[in-house]
């Protein structure tokens, strides 16, 4: 018979329950019992509501108070002695490696200051995770036990769950060496940690688990040789084990027929794959699965919102149960639903209509249930209307389409998309303009978003001030962000950004097309949750939607102000995507509608004009060959649809953080300056790289995530050491980010200092 999974939950709950106790608990506000608890109640709510909605497999250990991939550090022992030394509890010892802990000497603890482990992007999604960290010193052993403690958990609640554990290979494989250990290379302990899954693995097993869920997505990447016979190596020596759960071995985010030749044979039960994201590879699948192997078809977007069309995944699946027969095939989640929001039911604010489209987490148990109803002949006919009715009015709504919008975007040409003429000639246009010095200084954007300016927000959104009383208020801000540049001497100016909630959802709530939740959180890392905005359907522009802000700020000052704006690739990386048309329709569309801006913008005066592309590097697909190339041709082109309607004296600036950047695909941008953190990158080689990039460029010169004011000296010698290698007249002065999460005291010293150390090196040249 086929069954139904789930391959993750969301953890935080349905009003955040999960971000509550955490951060209550780390200010002291509640005892470590009580965020226990939190997290106990948190998981018999899920598991309950899985197994009400009739899911036949539902996954436990997919719980954490912070990072799943950190939760197997602490099982592991995989934590560094700087951690270790304190002697914390492991809750704590987990939160210190997550986020760091500085706590003062009381009379029972001694005093802790450790910073964090590094933190990187899950694959190609909004969520983080907490690198495991690898050192010589590393002695693995098995600290507690907490996938069978949450297995028994379940059990105890008449529940039976299959375990969920990220893989051997893909915990190395994302891992990395401590500083101490450059030379390791994490695969190579592979052997060193088999036995603790083997052990933990047993341990499911005797507990009563049946099966188990291991996950090694970094089957979706370009894996090399050695990685790939790890995989081999591993899942053979689980095969040698007795006594273990049977394994379902689960790849998501992509396909895994590059690495087919790797998983081909394993002793494993069954094989999961991502048939949402990749649906090409069916019929590799297919061929590839043993003769006694259970595929598992990830066929309900663990990634995205939208109602899934039970038509379309029901052939899908019957066309596997055909090849394989029902007892061989699972009716899945694509992936964990850890990317997706908790509950459309707590959605108030959404248009009717819209909401029809949406399937948020707690709907796609159903989802998943109906489907493998549906394909075992159960009568789900009313369910299977009621969703043909929707997916066909979906396609259909007005909502969704705009001809003016489709018919621009066909006119987009080579034209629309360059400059007038090369960098080279545009520049001295520019300096006759602008008239700026060597060494010209200036800041990313934003600046401390104060308590006052939050609460003043707050008031115009709950209608208890007027937009006249809101708009003088804002004025006022800008008029003190444009005062403090004059007075400390920056050259090229910015608003300060007060007006704007968030860089995408502040111009996502001005564009037509997008749709925005009031609940729909998801972890993007430990207790930071996000709520992306969705796009729905072809996205326009009414009207202009930053320019009034940027005019009175220049209005006020002779010096130049610079308009800033969000890419399009960043609004569409930092938002749901439609999965009705392709990612760079969407783009264009959003290019189309910043380019209008930006014209609108130049119209009105501002001659320097910022456009974000923050979540650039992000959006590169995880694979190398033709859809990657493919993706930095459109994106690149995007951008230069956004920025190249307007004259050669107007300065475009871009803004790129977060990432390793490789200059030729900043080059492609064609911007006139780019600024790029830097600050923790003080790596030669880094600053080699950008050596031959040719227009001009800043390398943030200080951490804005730190409250920490860096001297005139410290920023003098910083910029000597890239004097070294990059030429002085192509160089900005800048921060690495935007200092929204500032306080205005180290905001106004680090500034200071920076202009100083701008003015030292001017003398010097
Ligand atoms: N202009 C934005 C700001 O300063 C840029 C933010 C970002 O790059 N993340 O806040
Ligand atoms: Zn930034």
């Amino acid at each position: 018979m086929v069954q139904s999974a789930v391959l993750g939950f969301p953890r935080i709950g349905p009003n955040r329950e999960l971000k509550k106790a955490t951060e209550g608990y780390w200010n002291g506000k509640i005892t470590v019992d009580e965020l226990f608890k939190v997290g106990k109640d948190l998981r018999t709510q899920n598991w309950k509501l899985q197994k009400e909605a009739g899911v036949d497999i539902i996954p436990s250990n997919d719980f954490s108070f912070y990072d799943q991939v950190l939760d197997l550090s602490l099982l592991f022992n995989v934590i560094p002695d700087r951690y270790t030394k304190y002697d914390l509890s492991p809750i704590d010892t987990l939160f210190a490696m997550g986020r760091g802990l500085q706590r003062k000497a009381t009379a029972t603890e001694k005093a802790v200051d450790v910073t964090a482990l590094e933190m990187v992007k899950w694959f190609d999604s909004n969520y983080h995770y907490v690198r495991p960290t690898f050192s010589k010193t590393t002695q693995f052993k098995l600290n507690g036990q907490k996938p069978v403690d949450e297995y028994l958990e379940a059990k105890g609640l008449g529940i039976q769950t299959r375990p969920v554990l990220l893989g051997p290979v893909s915990y190395l494989f994302l891992g990395k060496a401590d500083k101490d250990s450059l030379d390791l290379e994490p695969l190579s302990l592979l052997e060193q940690l088999l036995p603790l899954y083997a052990e933990i693995l047993s341990k499911l097993a005797a507990a009563g688990a049946t099966d188990v869920q291991i996950d090694e997505p970094v089957l979706v990447l370009d894996l090399p040789a050695n990685a790939q016979a790890a995989i081999k190596k591993a899942y053979a020596y689980f095969g040698e084990q007795s006594n273990l759960p049977k394994i379902t071995l689960a790849t998501y985010f992509g396909t895994v027929v590059p690495n087919l030749d790797a998983i081909k044979g394993l002793p494993v039960a069954a094989l999961h794959v991502d048939f949402v994201r990749a649906p090409e590879q069916f019929d590799d699948v297919i061929a590839a699965i043993g003769a006694k192997q259970t595929l598992s078809v990830g066929i309900v977007d663990g990634r995205n919102i939208w109602k899934n069309d039970f038509k379309k995944s029901s052939a899908v699946v019957n066309k596997a149960i055909e090849k394989l027969g029902a007892d061989r095939v699972v009716v899945a989640t694509s992936s964990s639903l850890l990317h997706t929001p908790v509950d459309l039911n707590n959605e108030t604010k959404l248009d009717a209509e819209i909401k029809g489209f949406f399937s948020f987490a707690t709907q796609k148990l159903d989802e998943v249930v109906v489907i493998t109803k549906h394909v075992s002949g159960g009568n789900v006919t009313a369910a299977l209307e009621a969703n043909a009715t929707s997916v066909e009015s979906r396609g259909k709504s007005k909502l969704i389409h705009n001809s003016a919008v489709k018919t621009r975007v066909a006119s987009i040409d080579e034209k629309m998309s360059t400059r007038a003429v090369p960098f080279e000639q545009r520049l001295p246009e520019q300096q006759k303009v602008f008239n700026l010095p060597l060494f010209p200084t200036t800041t990313i954007g934003s600046f401390p978003q104060t308590k006052d300016i939050r609460i003043n927000r707050n008031k115009f959104n709950k209608g208890t001030i007027s937009a006249e009383e809101y708009e003088k208020f804002i004025n006022s801000e800008i008029e003190k962000v444009i005062r403090f540049q004059e007075e400390i001497g920056l050259d090229v100016l910015v608003h300060g950004e007060p007006e704007r909630n968030d860089m995408v959802q502040y111009f996502g709530e001005q564009i037509n097309g997008y749709a925005f939740t009031v609940n729909g959180w998801v972890q993007s890392y430990g207790s930071r949750y996000v709520r992306p905005p969705i796009i729905v359907g072809d996205l326009s522009r009414p009207k202009a939607m930053s320019v009034k802000e940027s005019v009175y700020a220049q209005s006020i000052t002779s010096k130049p102000v610079k308009g800033m704006l969000t890419g399009p690739i960043t609004c569409l990386r930092w938002s749901f995507p439609r999965d009705d048309v392709d990612q760079k329709t969407q783009a264009m569309q959003l290019a189309l509608a910043l380019r209008d801006e930006v014209n609108d913008l130049e119209a009105a005066g501002i001659n320097v004009i910022q456009v974000d592309e923050p979540a650039l590097r992000e959006g590169l697909p995880l694979r190398e060959g033709a859809e990657r190339s493919a993706y930095y041709t459109w994106a690149a082109e995007a951008f230069r649809v956004a920025t190249s309607g307007v004259a050669n004296k107007t300065q475009i600036h871009s803004h790129f953080c977060y990432s390793d950047l490789d200059p030729n695909h900043i080059k492609a941008l064609d911007a006139d300056v780019v600024s790029i953190e830097f600050s923790k990158k003080d790596d030669a080689n880094y600053i080699a790289e950008f050596k031959n990039y040719p227009n001009h460029i800043g390398l943030g010169l200080f951490d804005i995530h730190s409250p920490r004011v860096p001297s005139k000296d410290e920023f003098i010698a910083k910029i000597s050491t890239v004097l070294k290698t990059y030429p002085a007249d192509k160089f900005w002065v800048n921060p690495d980010c935007g200092l929204k999460t500032r306080g205005w005291e180290e905001t106004r010293l680090s500034l200071t200092h920076m202009v100083e150390a701008a003015k030292y090196f001017r003398e010097q040249y």
